[in-house]
């Protein structure tokens, strides 16, 4: 056997712009480049819009990586013991992923590609291209496995945010239309949204935002009604308090007065830049890396 043919070229697709460009980048350098997306079952609908849309430009299927069990299941295991509830099918105490207890991303999407590898291409060598742009400094998902090599194209070609849209345009292939209210691709619920983002995904996905709302529980005290506990997917503070009216106007107005800030500050006039710097600026933990690139 050649070397070429012991040789798989693989690229994930997150749903966001990065590998996106990425893909549109290498289809004509890499012919033989195969395209997986790790799809958790709760992925926002304009991130399946938008595979549909690049399968097309690319002219191949983007294989759907699922996980063996749905995220529920997970929860169960990562939570507390106890009896689950009858009617939500949800542990008593349960323990949403965190940016401290990130198994999602492990059971969720590293797992279904890790096991797609071991059972579809034993024996050979993957070369993995990951959209980590010059621009960042962070190395992305690298697999352990001794067969798995991650290649870094952007990085080596020194292109940045900028090159990444201009690719995109220029090829007509554009953004994904969630950036119109969230900055990320990924899980609807997603606890790596900020404020701004939850309220965005209540006025366009109230649907989704109810069902997020679903696996949030808080422990009161029998007799004051005071809050002794809450299993949120946000810091210190529920969806359902985060609805409420006021509160809403409240981090509309925070998120405003960031924007208008970002916009002196930020010389890009792209309206996405100055809203994923303004997110940024509120707050810096970096975005779980296999989900968002
Ligand atoms: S997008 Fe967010 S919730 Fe979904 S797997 Fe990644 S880190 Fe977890």
């Amino acid at each position: 056997m050649t070397e070429d043919e012991n040789t798989v070229h693989l690229l994930g697709i997150s749903g966001g712009k990065d590998s996106a460009a990425l893909a549109v980048y290498m289809r004509d350098r890499v012919p033989q480049m195969q395209y997986f997306f790790c799809d958790t079952g709760e992925e926002l609908p304009e991130t399946y819009e938008y595979l549909a849309m690049l399968e097309t430009y690319l002219g191949k299927p983007i294989k759907r990586l699922n996980p063996d069990r749905q995220f529920k299941h997970y929860l169960a295991i990562y939570s507390p013991g106890g009896d689950l509830d009858p009617d939500t099918g949800l542990p008593p105490a349960p323990y949403l992923p965190s940016q401290r207890m990130r198994w999602c991303t492990a059971q969720l999407k590293l797992k279904p590609f890790e096991k797609w590898v071991d059972e579809e291409f034993s024996g050979k060598r993957i070369m993995s291209y990951v959209a980590i742009r010059a621009d960042e400094d962070r190395d992305g998902y690298i697999s352990h496995k001794t067969n798995i090599q991650a290649i870094y194209p952007f990085k080596e070609a020194g292109l940045g945010k900028a090159d990444v849209y201009q690719i995109l345009e220029e090829r007509g292939v554009g953004v994904p239309r969630y950036y119109e209210w969230r900055t990320r691709s990924g899980c609807y619920f997603c606890f790596f949204q900020r404020k701004a983002e939850w309220i965005g995904l209540k006025e366009r996905h109230p649907d989704l935002f109810e069902r997020a709302k679903q696996y949030e529980k808080v422990i009161r005290d029998p007799e004051t009604g005071e809050v002794i506990k809450r299993y949120s997917w946000a810091q210190g503070e529920t969806l359902e308090e985060m609805e409420q009216p006021e509160r809403i106007i409240e981090i509309k107005q925070r998120h405003e007065k960031y924007l208008e800030e970002e916009k002196r500050r930020n010389k890009s006039t792209r309206l996405l830049d100055i809203f994923e710097d303004a997110l940024d600026d509120e707050d810096d933990t970096l975005p779980c890396q296999i989900c968002n690139l």
